[in-house]
């Protein structure tokens, strides 16, 4: 760890030189460790003047970018995806670094937007091509002389807000179709995962993104309102609930494109007819992984009566396999959480459930040194309980009893989130059922927290709207021009 900690230093210094050139009068936004709080180093923030500038060269630049051929933005994407994997340890050890994330977690985010660009590539020339519509004309059922034809433009400059809990593919979601399209990006990495954003930056100028169509805006929330204040033609925003209501009143009186990736509390319901070691062990993963850190973790688990107890044995077994570790460490499956606030937020949530009736079966306090917290289940849960109703965001889930599928279903709805929802059964037809009545964007039988390049992510209620990934999430980077064509007659 010492010596890396130090080409560490050496790297950031060198990152610094560069961004120093922009502001040499602001802020400086600290960079801590999560896994023992000491201070990685310190980079400077966008002030206001800079910020301007990085819309204004944009803004220039968007015309030459929307009509530089789609083969050459393509190739330029096709690149990055080379250079990620030629770079991945040192970008996998940044990540763990800034955020905490296990080092192995932090591999695979970053080798797993491989499949994502093979996506965007395989889709984008479908995604963007005209159509011309029949040109019958329906009321007075004759063919017209007039030609129609549809065509989909960039939106021009956008602004992509993020969040730090997965910065490659919350970030790369939103930039990588943004650029395909055509639209120059202002990227504002959450200030947990900037020395990520940043890497992604150069890795991009790196592969041919011209430096004009991709920048990158360091800060916190104060940068992240000022962008959200330009003149920015879309808001492409990934974090909590609350500030997606707070960008949305801007936005929505600019009428400008806004999508909005928010918050969850998503639940799993593990039915009686169910294979319990199999949902026990998947379900585990989906509490703990990325620490459970992640907007579709499992955080609400509702368990038919007939099988409370049994299932409740093997979940134990299961998550007994998750333990907080040191996150530069291959072993290592639970790290610190990245906020330092958040081992206290989550401690008042376990005290608020326990002095409401809940047992705690593991964990249920602040781990070692640094940011962490132990992996926790909580049992007897009910929704007077802080813990069953505000996100965690953390490795902590809690367990309930229901007594049939319609009880389950009340639970899981008595939310104000709707992003993700699990049923565990053997059967296909009943876990549909139960299914198709979950306000929910996405829905899940005998597997969770899982994201998929080729279905559109998307929240409903708090949790967000518009989509991302899909062709879907291509093309809400454009808008429509309807061309309505006649020769002189
Ligand atoms: P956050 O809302 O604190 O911050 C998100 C980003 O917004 C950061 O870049 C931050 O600097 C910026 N920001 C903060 N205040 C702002 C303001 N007033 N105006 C503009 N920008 C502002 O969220 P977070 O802690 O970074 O992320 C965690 C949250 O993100 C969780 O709620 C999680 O569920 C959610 N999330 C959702 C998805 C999804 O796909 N639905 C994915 C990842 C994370």
């Amino acid at each position: 760890l010492h010596v890396f900690h130090l080409d560490f230093i050496e790297w950031e210094k060198s990152l610094r030189l560069k961004g120093a050139t922009l502001n040499t009068t602001g802020a400086l936004l600290a960079i801590k460790n999560p896994a023992n709080a000491s201070l990685l180093c310190e980079i400077p923030k966008d002030t206001c003047r800079s910020l301007e500038k990085k819309i204004e060269r944009a803004r220039t630049f968007s015309k030459t970018w929307k009509n530089t051929p789609l083969i050459e933005r393509m190739a330029a994407l096709r690149r990055f995806d080379e250079l990620l994997k030629r770079d991945l340890e040192k970008l996998a050890q940044i990540l763990t670094l800034e955020m905490g994330k296990p080092i192995a977690q932090s591999r695979d985010e970053i080798r797993s937007t491989h499949s994502r660009t093979e996506f965007f590539l395989g889709e984008i020339e479908r995604a963007l091509a005209g159509e011309e519509p029949s040109c019958q004309d329906y009321h007075n059922t004759e063919m017209t002389e007039i030609r129609e034809f549809l065509e989909r433009e960039p939106l021009g400059v956008i602004a992509s807000i993020s969040a730090w809990n997965y910065p490659y593919f919350v970030g790369f979601n939103v930039f990588a179709p943004a650029l395909l399209t055509g639209n120059c990006v202002l990227y504002k990495p959450s200030e947990h995962a900037a020395l990520s954003g940043r890497a992604m930056g150069d890795l991009l100028h790196e592969a041919g993104i011209p430096e004009q169509a991709f920048q990158v805006v360091v800060g916190d929330g104060e940068q992240g309102q000022a962008l959200v204040a330009s003149q920015v033609d879309g808001i492409f925003f990934t974090g909590s609930s609350a500030t997606g209501k707070l960008i949305a009143k801007t936005a929505q009186e600019r009428m400008i494109r806004l999508q909005l990736e928010l918050g969850g509390k998503d639940p799993v319901y593990v039915c009686d007819d169910a294979d319990l070691d199999f949902a026990a062990y998947s379900i585990a993963e989906g509490i703990f992984y990325n620490s459970g850190q992640g907007c579709s973790s499992v955080e609400r688990i509702y368990i038919h009566e007939a099988v409370h107890e049994p299932f409740i044995e093997r979940l134990q077994y299961h998550s007994a396999a998750w333990q907080i570790g040191n996150p530069l460490e291959d072993t290592c499956k639970v790290g610190p959480l990245a906020r330092e606030e958040q081992p206290a937020f989550l401690m008042t949530q376990v005290e608020d459930a326990i002095q409401k009736g809940a047992f705690v079966l593991r964990g249920g306090k602040r781990g070692r040194d640094g940011y962490f917290f132990e992996p926790t289940l909580l049992a007897n849960c009910n929704h007077s309980m802080r813990l069953m109703q505000e996100e965690s965001f953390g490795p902590i889930a809690g367990l309930a009893s229901v007594p049939n599928d319609q009880a389950a279903l009340t639970l899981m709805n008595d939310t104000t989130y709707g992003l993700t929802a699990a049923v565990y059964s053997r059967s296909k037809e009943r876990a549909r059922r139960i299914l198709k009545d979950v306000e929910a964007a996405t829905v899940y039988w005998n597997c969770c927290d899982r994201v998929s390049p080729r279905l559109p992510w998307g929240g409903r209620k708090d949790s967000g709207m518009g989509v991302t990934l899909s062709v879907e999430g291509l093309r809400i980077f454009t808008r429509t021009k309807a061309w309505h064509l006649r020769d002189t007659p």
